[in-house]
């Protein structure tokens, strides 16, 4: 079985000059994707602050 690694953008056999994608225009995606922030869900990280703000003095409970 040959181990011909697929490209991660499109699915094609990747190139040895530009593994693990087909081509630069591949590569170039998927740095794009890093670069526009695709890989980060910063919406993730409002939601626990949110809600410590909507319970004020529930962390003084615990600590008395
Ligand atoms: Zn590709």
């Amino acid at each position: 079985m040959p181990e011909t690694k697929k490209c991660p953008i499109c699915g094609r056999p990747s190139v040895e000059e530009f593994k693990p994608f087909c081509s630069k225009r591949c590569a170039d995606v998927d740095l794009n994707r890093w670069l526009t922030g695709a890989y980060v869900i910063p919406a993730r990280d409002d939601e626990p602050s949110d809600s410590n703000e909507l319970i004020p003095g529930s962390d003084e409970d615990d600590n008395t």
